[in-house]
């Protein structure tokens, strides 16, 4: 086992930990950071990021606005004091990632464009064409290669955090190239791994997104928070998931269904009960529009394709022109994997699963209840997100808490005096052993990939867009099979270079483990409340549920729940309501062409 000592080790090399690594270094440049990811930094999940990331530039919007939007989008489970702080801040981000060098799209006087997402009463979602996330990951990589005191570690697969006297002292990993497995020995650590779109079959996440963090996290200790909220977007392509951003609808696309009908105007995209009413339209919250799919589908009015049903999504009217310039990406996408250009005819999209609202519990300076552990992006819950995230909040998130992470961290590292390290070492070992008992083990039958669709098939069927306690409790009781099976899948590559068939097994540990997390919080929650919809519990239940739900580790068996209070500061719960300025935009801008 080979060494590296660091002040502090950033996991994660995304939009999140690229942003707290650059923290640290700027705050203090005599801390050395070890920045660790499993892949090569500019291919972390945030460079698929397309619509752009949210912040009040217009003068017609305002901080207050943003606060409302997030707060009643996320249906009064998001922290206030932790949304206040992070709407405050988002402008500042966004403008110091353009002194950075990344390129947001302008208007014609030369300001910053914004463009209108779902949910959002103004349009505050700042762009680089539709390959925001791109542009902002590379900006924060190049920028990240002016510190001598941040040392790459790309390619090496992080397996177990150390926690030696209650305090977070570094990681385990696996150097990919050699097989050789490391410890990182540190004085603070931030999680910065994504999130875990994987534990389902349909999703808009790249393979890598497999929770990994979540779930080491989780195993030391820390609960996982509001793992129930699991966001749909409802616009991916069948077959592959592939996500057509919002910015789709924000620049004016319509849905349709099988008919030809623009189906979303039979919903009310306000409040869950009853429908009907006020129509945001297309321009409604990502967890309403993918519910009212699944109506849509229980009424045979979806088209059936090879890849499941589907409804269309229209932008023909936008024109060759707008489409070009604005949604080039899109047009790309649409043709190349559905056959589908978009100029000339309706692209076929169906839900698909794209983000989790839950994650690793932290307060809102990123810190988790281990001392020297800090979180941020994906992984982490803050939480500004609550029961649905806004669109475009998420990029955002990762500049705002990705740096209060890193300076958390900074901070924790040169405070932390001397630490004795014979336990840490003693950790690692334990967790090497672990890793080469994989290696060892007889072949008992199962395989990774039949365990792998169970898991996400049963994901699907229980705890996919609509829920109940039967089909939970079936998930439940399947998730628990498919863990008690986990052992009996053999490696069957045993080299060490770029073993794959290893990474892929740590990989499904974690995701079965975050499942169950999902899966036990959803059960309990007997409310529908954003994205947690319960077909049994139609109504949402302040009283008994205006909390967050924490699932905390009980060795091998299920997830023990328990709840904490949402802080609230202005905003009391009310009824999500959608329409007013973004119903008025809408109708406008699709004057005479919807359907
Ligand atoms: C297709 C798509 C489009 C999106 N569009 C938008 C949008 O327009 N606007 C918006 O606000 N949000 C959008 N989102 C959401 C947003 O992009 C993500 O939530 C965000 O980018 C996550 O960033 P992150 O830094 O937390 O993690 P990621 O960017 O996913 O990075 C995770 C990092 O952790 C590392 N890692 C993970 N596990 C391990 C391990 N075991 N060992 C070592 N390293 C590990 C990875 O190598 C990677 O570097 C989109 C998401 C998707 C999937």
């Amino acid at each position: 086992m080979q060494t590296v000592s660091a002040d502090v080790a950033v996991v994660g090399a995304g939009g999140a930990g690229l942003r707290a690594a650059i923290a640290i270094a700027q705050s203090d440049p005599k801390l050395s950071v070890a920045l660790i990811s499993k892949v090569y930094p500019m291919r972390s999940h945030t460079v698929a990021a397309e619509g752009g990331a949210a912040g009040v530039v217009r003068a017609e919007d305002s901080l207050a606005h943003h606060f409302d939007d997030t707060v009643s989008g996320g249906d009064w489970l998001c922290d206030q004091d932790a949304v206040q702080l992070f709407i405050e801040d988002a402008p500042r981000q966004l403008t110091q990632i353009e002194h950075w060098g990344c390129p947001w799209s302008r208007t014609e006087e030369g300001r910053v464009n914004t463009r209108p997402f779902g949910g959002m009463k103004i349009e505050r979602t700042w762009f680089a064409a539709d390959k925001s996330g791109f542009h902002i990951l590379h900006t924060l990589f190049q920028t990240s290669q002016q510190f001598d005191s941040i040392r790459r570690f790309d390619e090496f697969f992080s397996t177990d955090l150390i926690v030696e006297d209650g305090r977070c002292r570094g990681v385990v990993a696996i150097e990919m190239r050699s097989g050789e497995v490391f410890l990182f020995k540190a004085k603070a650590v931030v999680m910065a791994t994504g999130g875990g779109g994987r534990i389902f079959p349909f999703t808009t996440n790249g393979a890598i997104k497999t929770g990994d963090g979540m779930a080491m996290a989780y195993r030391a200790g820390v609960p996982l928070k509001d793992m129930e909220f699991v966001q749909y977007h409802p616009t991916g392509l069948p077959g592959t998931g592939i996500l057509l951003t919002e910015g789709c609808r924000g620049e004016g696309g319509i849905m349709v269904n099988k008919d030809g009908y623009r189906y979303l105007q039979d919903y009310d995209l306000g409040p869950p009960d009853p429908w009907p009413r006020k129509k945001a339209m297309e321009l409604g919250p990502r967890d309403r529009l993918s519910q009212a799919f699944w109506h849509e589908m229980k009424k045979g009015r979806t088209i059936d394709t090879p890849f499941g049903e589907s409804v269309y999504l229209d932008m023909r009217h936008l024109g060759e022109k707008k489409i070009n310039e604005r949604l080039p990406f899109v047009r790309d996408l649409a043709t190349s994997y559905v056959g589908a250009d978009p100029v000339k005819v309706p692209v076929p999209v169906r839900p698909v699963v794209h983000y989790m609202m839950g994650g690793i519990h932290t307060d809102i300076d990123a810190k988790t209840p281990i001392d020297g552990l800090y979180a941020a992006g994906e992984c982490a819950c803050v939480s500004i997100n609550g029961a649905n995230r806004l669109g475009s909040n998420s990029l955002t998130e990762l500049l705002v808490f990705g740096r209060r992470a890193g300076l958390g961290a900074a901070e924790a590292a040169r405070t932390a005096g001397d630490l004795a390290d014979a336990g840490v070492e003693a950790q690692g070992r334990e967790a090497e052993a672990r890793i080469a008992a994989i290696a060892g083990r007889a072949d008992g039958g199962e395989t990774m990939a039949g365990l792998r669709d169970r898991m996400t098939k049963t994901m699907e069927d229980g705890a996919g867009i609509y829920r109940d306690q039967a089909l939970l409790a079936d998930t439940i009781n399947e998730l628990a099979d498919v863990k008690s099976r986990l052992g009996r899948v053999p490696l069957r590559d045993t080299s060490k270079v770029f073993n794959t068939d290893l990474t892929s097994i740590l990989e499904l540990e974690a995701m079965v483990e975050i499942s169950e997390t999902v899966a036990h919080s959803a059960i309990q929650r007997t409310e529908s409340r954003g994205s947690h919809q319960r077909l049994d519990h139609p109504k949402r239940d302040d009283d008994a549920f205006l909390k967050h739900s924490m699932a905390h580790r009980q060795g091998d068996g299920a997830p023990r729940i328990d709840y904490l209070d949402v802080v609230i500061t202005t905003s009391q719960p009310a009824e999500r309501v959608y329409g007013g300025a973004a119903e008025a935009k809408d109708a406008k801008a699709n004057d005479g062409k919807a359907a």
